[in-house]
């Protein structure tokens, strides 16, 4: 089974649902999170996706942007079953020209010049429902083609000094197409706009909330796994699989099985304050295996990021399969059914979004191995969320503040933040100095300014004097970087003392270090991370 499979089905029918129909339009999820941000629920599928295949009943349905140009021969188009529907239906951008196209072939082309960037809106029909309360505001546009004329059944409801037909209106259906773009935070009025149609519109309730969401995912929870059905899952001690298992726990209680790995790269005394924080404080049926011996034997002598990558993550498979096979389910079968996953909506998009004439489907790399081997089904309690919401969620549920705000950590953990051979002393030495790092930084109070803050040992040695002898020891560098989406990054301007701290603190506390420099690197061109 692959991530995307089975996406239509498994959208709750709890809450009033707003359709996004995705023509690839780099825009497309922030529809969907501008309704959510005032408690609509919405789930974006593919524009080409079959309406008679689909199994619950939208409130209103949104056609999103996207590159191609309607009338060109690959352009992506829609079911026309859409509008036998009969819900409200908004297009935006691509989304009205297709609207436009679908009257007739003739009322779009190519326009003379693009339009990108600022426009001021003016609406000329203020009776319209869309532009309920808002006027003359400030619209952000980014098309090439154009509106040619009018389609005949629809009317001009705004207009901006370049575009006639920046919004226009169905005259007898609640059909609207605006040819700027409501989702990005350029359009002031864009929520308000979104609002007026989802809400007055198409009549959807807000009552999408993570209160709401915790109640209707343990029903489905429940529902899916059965009374007897028990579940694994891998947890990391971060705030995905944290929160994933906590809702599992809440869920179906023992019956779920949570493994914690200890790889011998985690954080300093991070396994055991992982297992406080599950079993002990969450009380969630966690098992930790320590294999640190077994990755650490595997990862001698490699020194390519790529080979200590792929050592982790298939010897992550290899011991996850070996302790899963020795749990036995409680309900007396021989196999557990389900495997558990904090996949979240950006993931799922990724592989649902249209991409093109063929959809690409991306299957997680270490799931899409244990799905196959351990014959497996997968669940996927965050699927719908995104980042912030699983965080919103985190706090609900009880899970400590520092662990629901934790910087992410990568699956390879210390691994690739030894640069070069990653053996245990190294792997001591620089846990030691990002555990101090990153205390000082919890304690100037800057943690939750930070996007991500980690030291790592550097593959040299330096010259250095301590106490009137010469040494020749180790470097350590410490980045920290500010980012809202970790696509692009800035490194983070700490105060100078601030620096001056951790620097003597790690060359005094942590044997075999003499030299501490700062990451003063973008992304791009720097990653994150330094392998
Ligand atoms: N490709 C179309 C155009 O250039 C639509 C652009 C869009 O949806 N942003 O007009």
């Amino acid at each position: 089974m692959s991530a995307g499979e089975g996406s239509v089905i498994e959208v709750p029918q709890l809450f009033d649902t707003i359709l996004v129909l995705d023509f690839g339009s780099q825009y497309s999820h922030l529809i969907t999170r501008r309704l959510r941000e005032f408690n609509v629920y919405a789930e974006m599928l593919p524009c080409t996706q079959k309406i008679s295949e689909l199994t619950w009943k939208p409130k209103g349905i949104i056609f999103s942007g996207g590159p191609y140009s309607v009338y060109a021969e690959d352009a992506p188009h829609v079911d026309h079953d859409v509008f036998k529907l009969g819900v409200p239906i908004l297009g935006i951008c691509y989304g009205m020209q297709e609207l436009a196209w679908i009257s007739s072939k003739e009322n779009v082309s190519a326009g003379e010049k693009k339009e990108y960037g600022h426009a001021t809106i003016h609406v000329e029909s203020p009776s319209c429902e869309l532009f309920a309360g808002i006027d003359n505001f400030q619209v952000w546009m980014s098309h090439g083609d154009k509106l040619s004329a009018l389609p005949s059944e629809y009317e001009i409801v705004a207009t901006t000094p370049n575009s006639p037909y920046a919004a226009i209106a169905h005259k007898t259906e609640k059909i609207f197409g605006i040819q700027f773009h409501p989702e990005v935070t350029h359009t002031t009025k864009g929520k308000q706009l979104l609002r007026n149609f989802a809400i007055d519109i198409c009549k959807a309730q807000s009552n999408w909330s993570m209160e709401n969401f915790i109640d209707s995912e343990i029903q489905k929870i429940r529902a899916k796994v059965g009374e007897h059905g028990e579940v694994i899952g891998a947890v990391s001690g971060g705030v995905d699989s944290t929160v994933a298992a906590k809702l599992m726990k809440e869920a179906i209680g023992d019956r779920f099985h949570a493994i914690l790995v200890d790889n011998g790269v985690m954080r300093l005394n991070e396994c055991q304050k992982v297992k406080e924080t599950l079993a002990d404080g969450l009380g969630i049926n966690l098992s930790v295996i320590d294999a640190s011996d077994e990755f650490l034997g595997k990862l001698k002598g490699v020194t390519d990021p790529e080979k200590k990558r792929k050592i982790i993550g298939n010897t992550f498979i290899e011991v996850f399969e070996r302790e899963a096979a020795k749990i036995k389910p409680k309900n007396g079968s021989n196999e557990i059914e389900y495997l558990l996953q904090g996949t979240l909506y950006p993931d799922v998009i990724e592989s649902i979004s249209f991409k093109g004439p063929s959809q690409t489907i991306k299957t997680h790399h270490n799931v899409g191995g244990l799905l196959e081997d351990m014959k497996l089904k997968l669940i996927e309690p965050l699927r719908e969320l995104f980042k912030d919401e699983v965080r919103a969620l985190g706090e609900l549920l009880k899970i400590p503040h520092d662990l629901v705000w934790r910087h992410p950590f990568p699956g390879p953990g210390i691994a690739i933040r030894v640069l070069g051979e990653v053996t245990p002393s190294q792997v001591d030495i620089a846990r030691r100095a990002d555990h101090i790092y990153i205390e000082e930084i919890k304690k100037a109070g800057i943690y939750e300014k930070i996007s991500q803050a980690f030291a790592c040992l550097l593959p040299v040695k330096s010259v250095g004097v301590m106490g009137d002898q010469r040494t020749y020891e180790q470097v350590i560098a410490l980045r920290a970087i500010e980012t809202s989406d970790f696509m692009t990054a800035d490194w983070y301007e700490f105060d100078a003392s601030f620096l001056k701290t951790v620097s003597r603190r790690i060359v005094n506390e942590v044997p075999g270090v003499a030299r501490v420099v700062y990451d003063v690197t973008s992304k791009p061109p720097a990653t994150v991370e330094w392998e």
